[in-house]
C-alpha cells in the first residue's frame, strides 16, 4: 500500500472511531473494507465526491427496544431487543436474528454492515441488516423460548415486512425460534407473507435453507481449490461449532471425501481422530438440536479426545473452517495453522479471524475464503426463499442445491475478477469490490440522501 492510500486508511478510521466510540467490532470491520475500497475509490473519484463509503458507514436506523416475559416459575425478566436495518439500496433489509447474551449494539452494527455488502455478492435484490436480543435460548424450556420470542415479536413486526426487512435465524436462533417468531407476526399483522426465512417447510420455508451456509462455504473452497488444481477429496478438515452452520459444512466435507476431525461448542472441542462419518454426524445433530446438550457428551459416545475450554486450531488439517463466532480464530492460532500445514480456510462464522490472523493468511498466500464470500450461500438460499413466497410455489431441493451451487460459483469468480494479482487471487479484496459495487453504484442513482 503506498504511503497516501495508509494517510487515507488511517484519516478514515480516525474519523469513524470518534463518531463510533467504543465499538471494536464494528471499527474492525470496517477497516478491513476500507482498507480495500478506499485505494479503489481513489481510482473511481466519482464514489470519492457522493461521500459513498462515508455513507455506508453509517446505518440507515438503529431500533431498540424492550421485552419483557415470564419463565415458568411466574419470575419477570427484562431484555433488550435490537434490529440494525443497514442499507436497503439494493432491496429490502435482510440478515440473521441473533440470540444470545452477549451482543451489543457494536455487534449487531458490524454484521448488519458486512451483511450489506455479503448480500450484494449473492446478486439478489437484497438489502442488509441484522439484529437480535441479550436473550440466551440455552438453559430455557420450550414455553419460555416461545414466550420471549412472542414477546420480542410484538415490538418487533412494526419494523418488518416482506418489501421491508426480512430477517432469519443466526446464533440461538433455529428451527424452533423461527416457528415461534412467524406464528406470533402471522397473528399480529393477520397475513400470511414471506416476512421471515428459514420458516418450517410445512409453512412457506425452503428446501435447502438449513444446509445453505455450511454447504455453500464448502462449495466456495471447492471452487478456491480448484483453482489450484487441488480437491477436498482426501483432504484432513478441522470444524469449529457444532450448530447449523457447522454440522452442515462437515457434512458436505464428508460428502466430497474430507476427513473431518474436530468439531466445537463454547465449552470446548472434541478431535476425532478417526474422523466423521454419517452415523456420527447424525448424533451429533441429534445431540444439538433436539437434545440440545453439549459436545463433550460426542467424545463420552465415540470415545475420542475431549479438550475442555479450547478451540481446535492446534490440530493438524489441511483445511480450516470456523464456523462458530466472531475473533474464535486469534494471531496465534493462525501461526499455529500454518506451521502445522494448512493449506486453505473458509470462514462459515461470521468475521471468525482477527486482522492480524488474515493478514497472516494473506501474506503466506494460502486459500482464505471471507466470511463475507464463502457464508453467503444461507442468505443466498434465504432470496430463493424469498422469491418462492412471493410466486406461491415451493422448488425442488435438486434445483435449490444447483442454484446455490451457482451463486457460490458466481461469488467464487466475482471475487476472483476483483481479486487476481500476479501473486494469486486475495479473495479479501474481491470480495469487498465486488459486493462494495453494485451499493455505491446503486447509492449513487438515488442522488443525496
Ligand atoms: P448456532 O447457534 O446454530 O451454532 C453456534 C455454534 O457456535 C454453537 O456450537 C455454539 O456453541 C458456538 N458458539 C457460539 N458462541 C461461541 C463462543 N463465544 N465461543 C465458542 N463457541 C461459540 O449458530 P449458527 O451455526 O447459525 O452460526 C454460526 C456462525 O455462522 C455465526 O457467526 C453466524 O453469524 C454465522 N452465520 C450463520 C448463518 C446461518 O445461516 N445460520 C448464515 C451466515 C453466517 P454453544 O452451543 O456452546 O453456544
Amino acid at each position: 500500500m503506498s504511503q497516501s492510500n495508509e494517510q487515507r486508511l488511517a484519516d478514515f478510521m480516525h474519523g469513524l472511531k470518534l463518531r463510533n466510540p467504543d465499538e471494536p467490532y464494528f471499527h474492525q470491520a470496517v477497516y478491513e473494507v476500507a482498507k480495500n475500497i478506499l485505494p479503489f475509490i481513489h481510482q473511481h473519484p466519482e464514489y470519492q465526491e457522493a461521500m459513498v463509503l462515508e455513507r455506508l458507514t453509517e446505518p440507515d436506523r438503529i431500533i431498540s427496544f424492550r421485552v419483557c416475559w415470564e419463565d415458568d416459575e411466574r419470575n419477570i425478566h427484562v431484555n433488550r431487543g435490537f434490529r440494525v436495518q443497514h442499507s436497503n439500496s439494493i432491496g429490502p433489509y435482510k440478515g440473521g436474528l441473533r440470540f444470545h447474551h452477549e451482543v451489543t449494539v457494536d455487534l449487531f452494527k458490524f454484521l448488519a454492515f458486512e451483511q450489506t455488502l455479503k448480500n450484494s455478492l449473492t446478486g439478489l435484490p437484497m438489502g442488509g441488516g441484522k439484529g437480535g436480543s441479550n436473550f440466551s435460548p440455552r438453559d430455557k424450556s420450550d414455553r419460555e423460548v416461545m414466550r420471549f420470542c412472542q414477546s420480542f415479536m410484538n415490538e418487533m413486526y412494526r419494523h418488518i415486512g416482506p418489501d421491508t426487512d426480512v430477517p432469519a435465524g443466526d446464533i440461538g436462533v433455529g428451527a424452533r425460534e423461527i416457528s415461534y417468531l412467524f406464528g406470533q407476526y402471522k397473528r399480529l399483522a393477520n397475513k400470511f407473507t414471506g416476512v421471515l426465512t428459514g420458516k418450517g417447510l410445512a409453512f412457506g420455508g425452503s428446501l435447502i435453507r438449513t444446509e445453505a451456509t455450511g454447504y455453500g462455504a464448502v462449495y466456495f473452497l471447492q471452487d478456491a481449490m480448484a483453482v489450484k488444481d487441488r480437491q477436498i477429496d482426501g483432504q484432513t478438515a478441522i470444524v469449529s461449532g457444532s450448530g447449523n452452520v457447522a454440522q452442515h459444512a462437515i457434512e458436505k466435507l464428508i460428502d466430497l471425501g474430507a476427513k473431518v476431525l474436530t468439531a466445537s461448542d463454547s465449552d470446548g472441542f472434541i478431535h476425532d481422530k478417526h474422523g466423521f462419518d454419517e452415523d456420527k454426524l447424525a448424533f451429533l445433530k441429534e445431540l444439538k438440536n433436539e437434545r440440545r446438550g453439549r459436545i463433550k457428551e460426542y467424545a463420552d459416545e465415540f470415545g475420542c479426545d475431549y479438550h475442555a475450554d479450547k478451540t481446535p486450531w492446534q490440530v493438524d488439517c489441511d483445511i480450516a473452517m470456523p464456523c462458530a463466532t466472531q475473533n474464535e480464530l486469534c494471531e496465534d492460532d493462525a501461526r499455529a495453522l500454518l506451521k502445522n500445514g494448512c493449506k486453505a480456510v473458509s470462514e462459515g462464522a461470521n468475521m471468525p479471524t482477527v486482522q492480524a490472523g488474515v493478514d497472516l493468511f494473506l501474506d503466506a498466500k494460502i486459500i482464505y475464503a471471507p466470511s463475507k464470500a464463502a457464508n453467503a450461500g444461507g442468505v443466498a438460499v434465504s432470496g430463493l426463499e424469498m422469491s418462492q413466497n412471493s410466486m406461491r410455489q415451493t422448488w425442488e431441493r435438486s434445483e435449490l442445491d444447483g442454484r446455490l451451487r451457482s451463486i457460490m460459483q458466481d461469488i467464487h469468480d466475482k471475487c476472483r475478477q476483483y481479486g487476481e494479482g500476479k501473486d494469486g487471487i486475495d479473495y479479501v479484496q474481491g470480495a469487498n469490490i465486488a459486493g462494495f459495487t453494485k451499493v455505491a453504484d446503486a447509492m449513487l442513482a438515488y442522488g443525496v440522501m
